[in-house]
């Protein structure tokens, strides 16, 4: 539904976004997760034809992006990160110019506006200025907006941002909501990782203009986390190395800084990617009669491998992301 190849955007000789390639496919949902300033809104901005491209493709729905436009955003519904509201008029009157815009048959226009307006709790304030509302309520106007026409493919930019707990979780419900009904390709931003894990199982993950992972949270432990597990058994140190050292797919064996119980030995192994060691480990030790206190898996946390992955700068807006998320769940 979503196809994108080599998508570049060059600022003088700066790369906001550099030869992004990904593709969603129909009724998937994906977050697309990037510290600040790491090309998340440049990248969405060329896929809803707001911004053209230095160079790479991009299409939806089968139309070139830049040259099918008009298709596209018919097909798109778009929700920039600042919205643009008609602040002077009312929700209501609001979402019938837009309806009648984006082309909605008149007979269908007036169930429609009903139909996003109680899905994005609206109804209550449809004669409210808009110029009145609080930034969560202007926020809903604009994903009703987007929702109006009753796109295909649903883009937006970072939700939730500047929002309190109870509105971030109210946007996070509704975005659930589309995903359960399974009828809506959506590509979401945000720079909070739990965020994204809360309503969608792909992870597009782009720092400094690259995408530097996609997938689920799983394969991403999987591909770019240490595949660490940490014992603890009632034996000699000596003994207990070398056993471990003689299992296959055991790479590194070491003295785990967790301090053993008194006549035990604690280690820290590390496997190779997609090996888990353990039901070999306990078969061998037993086998030589010592007995295994404990035996864990001591997985990389997802947040340790966003952090790493958008590296360096990027790592402390990561961290403060990580846990603004925590915080909001
Ligand atoms: P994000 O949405 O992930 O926060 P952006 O896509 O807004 O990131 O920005 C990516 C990078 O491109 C940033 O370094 C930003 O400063 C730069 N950038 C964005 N728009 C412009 C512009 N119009 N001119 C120059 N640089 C820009």
């Amino acid at each position: 539904m979503i196809d994108v190849q080599d998508l570049t955007k060059e600022y003088g000789n700066v790369a906001a976004v550099s030869k992004a390639t990904f593709r969603i496919g129909a009724g998937e949902i994906v977050g697309f997760l990037g510290p600040n300033g790491a090309g998340k809104s440049t990248t969405i901005r060329m896929l809803t034809g707001y911004l053209p491209a230095t160079s790479g493709a991009a299409s939806i729905d089968g139309f070139d992006v830049f040259r099918k436009g008009n298709e596209v955003r018919a097909r798109v519904g778009y929700l920039p990160e600042n919205v643009p509201l008609y602040s002077d008029l009312r929700v209501i009157e609001f979402l019938r110019f837009r309806a009648q815009q984006k082309l909605v048959p008149a007979s269908e226009r007036r169930a429609r506006i009903d139909y996003v307006m109680s899905r994005c709790a609206l109804t209550e304030r449809q004669r409210s200025v808009i110029a009145t509302l609080s930034r969560g309520f202007r926020q809903r106007v604009g994903f009703a907006d987007a929702l109006i026409a009753n796109p295909k493919v649903l883009i937006l930019d970072e939700p939730t941002s500047g929002f309190d707990p109870l509105q971030r979780r109210e946007m996070l419900d509704l975005i659930h909501g589309l995903v359960a009904e399974g009828k809506t390709t959506i590509l979401f931003s945000s720079h909070i990782l739990s965020e994204v894990q809360a309503v969608s199982k792909r992870l597009l993950v782009i720092a400094k203009g690259k995408i530097v992972a996609d997938g689920g949270s799983e394969d991403l432990i999987r591909k770019f986390g240490e595949n660490q597990y940490h014992i603890e058994a009632l034996a000699g140190e000596a003994p207990a190395r070398e056993l471990l050292e003689s299992i296959p797919g055991i790479v590194q064996v070491a003295k785990a800084a967790e301090a053993p119980a008194p006549g035990g030995v604690r280690y820290t192994i590390t496997a190779k990617h997609g090996d888990d060691p353990r039901d070999a480990i306990s078969e061998a030790f037993m086998k030589r009669g010592i007995r295994v206190r404990e035996l864990a898996s001591d997985r990389t946390p997802l947040e340790t491998i966003f952090a790493r992955l958008v590296s360096g700068a990027e790592l402390e807006t990561a961290a403060v992301a990580a846990t603004e998320g925590v915080a909001a769940a």
